[in-house]
């Protein structure tokens, strides 16, 4: 069986790590979001591939669910003793090893593609690794400007790198547009529609439906490919009992207009992509409002707690792949 999976960081990882307990035998093909890449201390980091890849191949700090396990941080105590950050954003010493790698193959003139197969030939990850794309895509949030001067009465708006909305702001601030920078003009990684259009079925993993796996479906050609591959389209719900479970995906959702439900997530992605929608048990009741939208619902458990929960999940996905099938 051959697997296609969208995939952010945490969710996605965590999720990838039911489905391959799920099914052992199955060729799976993980095509990751780059919108998340920043250029930080001249290096390029890659952070969903990173936590993919780490999370995969054991490397990763599993409470934390980013960067490695065992991390110690005496580069960025000397860049801060500098003066020099951001000290925003947390680089281990670990992690900075896999960033000066990558930023070095890069300069050399190697695709982000290549470069990421060869950071998997250390990490094993025991799936193909894609990034979305080798262009560069930058999601980038329109947010209040207080130091700028008002124009016509209306607060002036600044465009900020999602990392420095996400990590430096944590989401507090009103986000008015989530852009995925460069998106227009990307084209997909090698091997990202040849894997689609091979597929047996594509995931949607509980990963952000805006800035994980909206961004991905945002490089042209990856969207039709998924609708026009003749496969069955399965999700997993993100958003249990109206939130997010963990982090802050209700204020991106927001920004593009969308309620955080599990059924309103699943409107948002629509019938002509997603075939199947799981939601928790907590959302039971959502079932028949997304079954009358044009998708196949059915609740679940939906808590990555420990491996045999998240296996579950990813078997219950590829159920209800059968079905749809079926
Ligand atoms: P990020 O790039 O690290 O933010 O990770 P993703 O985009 O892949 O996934 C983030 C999403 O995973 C968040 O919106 C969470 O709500 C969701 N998530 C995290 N843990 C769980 C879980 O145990 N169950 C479900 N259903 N969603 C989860
Ligand atoms: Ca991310």
């Amino acid at each position: 069986m051959r697997i296609v999976v969208l995939a952010g960081g945490i969710g996605g990882a965590r999720f990838l790590r039911g489905l391959k307990a799920a099914a052992p035998d199955a060729d799976i093909t993980v095509i990751g979001n780059t919108g998340d890449d920043i250029h930080l201390f001249g290096l390029k980091v890659c952070p969903d591939l990173d936590t993919v890849m780490y999370t995969l191949g054991g490397g990763i700090h599993e409470e934390q669910g980013w960067g490695r396990a065992g991390e110690t941080f005496a580069v960025k105590d000397e860049l801060a003793a500098y003066g020099v950050g951001p000290e925003w954003f947390g680089l281990g010493d670990r992690d900075f090893a896999t960033h000066i790698v990558r930023t070095q193959m890069t300069a050399a003139g190697y695709p982000l593609s290549a470069v990421t197969e060869a950071l998997c030939t250390r990490w094993q990850p025991g799936v193909r690794l894609l990034p979305m794309t080798d262009d560069r895509v930058e999601t980038h949030v329109l947010v209040d400007d207080p130091e700028a001067p008002q124009s016509d009465g209306e607060p002036a708006r600044k465009a900020v790198h999602f990392q420095e909305y996400w990590v430096r702001l944590r989401a507090r601030v009103p986000a008015h547009a989530v852009v995925p920078v460069g998106a227009e003009n990307a084209k997909p990684a090698p091997g990202v529609l040849e894997a689609v259009a091979a597929a047996d079925v594509v995931l949607f993993p509980p990963s952000n439906p805006v800035v994980s796996i909206g961004t991905i479906l945002a490089v042209p050609g990856v969207r039709t490919a998924i609708a026009e591959a003749g496969v069955p389209v399965i999700g997993l719900s993100p958003i249990v009992g109206d939130a997010p479970v963990r982090g802050m995906a209700d204020k991106v959702l927001a920004a593009v207009g969308v309620e955080s439900t599990a059924s309103a997530v699943a409107r948002f992605y629509g019938s002509g992509l997603l075939d199947g929608w799981l939601v928790d048990t907590t959302d039971a009741a959502v079932v028949d409002e997304v079954e009358a939208a044009g998708i196949r619902c059915r609740a679940v458990p939906l808590m990555m707690t420990d491996l045999e929960a998240t296996r579950r999940m990813a078997a219950d996905a590829l159920a209800l792949a059968e079905e749809v099938r079926a």
